[in-house]
């Protein structure tokens, strides 16, 4: 139906590689190719709007699996095992027969060539051409030029992060049950989390369940219960891009929680054992051994690879100023998408966004593919509203501007949380332990730290 075997147009597509870089066209086997860079939300839309089209699809990743991000936290703090948030990639577009995946990481496109550039993970350089290209390559993390501070505040963007800091914080109170002194026993139970938007705002619901319900009698020689989790944000208010009623609200849940909240305060220095912090009240050096980066995103560097082949620009966070249909300002056949882009009407970095316009552009380019030459209308964002946990039976929406908290809201998001999830098994394992985490038992069931986890906690904070 789509042409020729499986395998054989695999191989068609890498040596389609070595053909381009010797000038013929990228279109030797009758169909056009489409390459899409990027496995998220926005890529993966993307791809699956081009399910039907006749064209060959090739889906390029740096990880071999499709990251839902806004659940990260929940694997942070044992509630999730990574594999029920993070589906392979080849499994997710396993029945679209145009379309394959390639673990690479792309570092250059060659637009004149209409090649991208990409290093397979035994350092072997496969060429990509296409026809059409969609690079959706999210972003990153961004200190605000403090880029020293990411080994001391790790941040959640990769499953390998979010493993990382569930090692940081359980190894954490592994290190204070067996602290003789004091002040290192509290360094060890000082948790800070910079930046109180949703993510901030999750984590520390999160880290405060665990500290009151969740280990209390698991330990002998500590109180978690005793745990400090401070909270700060360099806004007046918690859950900056929500309205004033759920600011209100879920500052008040978690400082019920026992979460210290500090808002007006900026992070201005951190080391290993201490964050420096300046507020209202001047400046403040808070002994913490851990301490949560959730605060600022960069683009990622693919937008400043195009920003510079195309002369387009870039705003403060990196991101690339595209035109109302995605496309990327004089490069024939390249869009982008989500995390990584700007766009007039200065569209928040969310999943939301970066998936309706993975389906606008894939639609964009089937009906180019045939034939379709028409300027397309400009796309636009349909906001279904926002949502946030606080705790485990707390959280905050605004869905269409109805504004809900509590124990609604949790459920509300709950639903929208594993709808979104790909595969019917992920999201029955994600309920379940929901169910069991979060309603009953307060437990969590994937905890699992070793030695190396822990270990590299204490090394880290003995170099410093
Ligand atoms: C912790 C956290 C919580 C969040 N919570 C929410 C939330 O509750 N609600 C919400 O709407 N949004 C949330 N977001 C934001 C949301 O996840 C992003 O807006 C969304 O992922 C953007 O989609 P994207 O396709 O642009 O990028 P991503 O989903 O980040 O996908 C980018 C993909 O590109 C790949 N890639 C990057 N560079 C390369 C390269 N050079 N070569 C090959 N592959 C590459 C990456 O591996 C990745 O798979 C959250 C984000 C984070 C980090």
């Amino acid at each position: 139906m789509y042409g020729p075997r499986r395998d054989e147009r695999d191989l068609e597509i890498l040596q389609g590689a070595d053909v381009s870089s010797t000038g013929e066209t990228r279109t030797d086997g009758g169909r056009k190719k489409v390459v899409i860079v990027g496995g998220g939300f926005g890529g993966v839309r993307a791809a699956k709007a081009l399910a039907h089209a006749d064209v060959d699809v090739t889906l390029v990743d740096r990880t071999n699996h499709h990251l839902f991000q806004p659940l990260l936290y929940q694997v942070a703090t044992g509630i999730l095992s990574p594999g029920l948030i993070a589906p392979a990639l080849r499994r997710v577009v396993k029945s679209q027969r145009n379309t394959r995946t390639l673990l690479a990481e792309v570092y250059d496109i060659d637009l004149a060539g209409k090649v991208v550039k990409s290093l397979g993970p035994n350092e072997q350089h496969i060429d990509l051409p296409y026809d059409y290209l969609v690079v959706a390559g999210g972003a990153g993390h961004a200190y605000f030029g403090h880029d020293e501070w990411a080994q001391f505040a790790p941040g959640m963007k990769s499953i390998e992060d979010a493993r990382m800091l569930r090692s940081q914080i359980l190894g954490s109170y592994e290190l204070a049950e067996i602290a003789t002194d004091e002040k290192e026993r509290a360094a060890y139970l000082t948790f800070v989390v910079v930046g109180a938007g949703p993510t901030g705002v999750e984590i520390t619901g999160q880290l405060s369940e665990l500290a009151q319900y969740v280990l209390p009698k698991e330990y002998r020689s500590i109180d978690t219960r005793e745990a400090r989790i401070i909270l700060l944000d360099a806004a007046p208010s918690v859950l900056p891009p929500f309205a004033p009623k759920l600011q209100k609200y879920t500052q008040r849940r978690l400082e019920k929680m026992g979460v210290e909240i500090r808002l007006n305060t900026a992070a201005t220095d951190m080391d290993a054992e201490t964050i420096t912090v300046k507020g209202p009240k001047g400046v403040d050096t808070i002994t913490a051994k851990t301490k949560i980066w959730a605060a600022g995103v960069q683009a990622s560097p693919l937008a400043k690879v195009l920003a510079a082949a195309t002369g387009t620009e870039t705003d403060r966070a990196g991101r690339l100023a595209v035109d109302p249909d995605c496309s990327v300002p004089g490069a024939d056949g390249v869009y982008a998408i989500g995390d990584m882009v700007s766009t007039v009407d200065r569209l928040p970095g969310v999943a939301q966004v970066a998936m309706q316009q993975g389906t606008y552009v894939g639609k964009l380019i089937t009906n180019r593919l045939k034939g379709d030459e028409t300027t397309p209308a400009p796309f636009k964002y349909f906001d279904k509203g926002s949502m946030a946990t606080i705790g485990a039976r707390e959280a905050v929406a605004d869905a269409m501007g109805v504004k809900v908290t509590g124990w609604l809201a949790y459920l509300m998001w709950c639903y929208v949380h594993v709808m979104f999830l790909i595969g019917w098994g992920n999201r029955f394992g994600t309920l379940y332990n929901w169910v069991r985490s979060l309603r009953y038992a307060r437990n969590r069931g994937h905890r699992l730290i070793d030695m190396t986890g822990a270990k590299a906690v204490a090394e880290h904070h003995e170099a410093a």
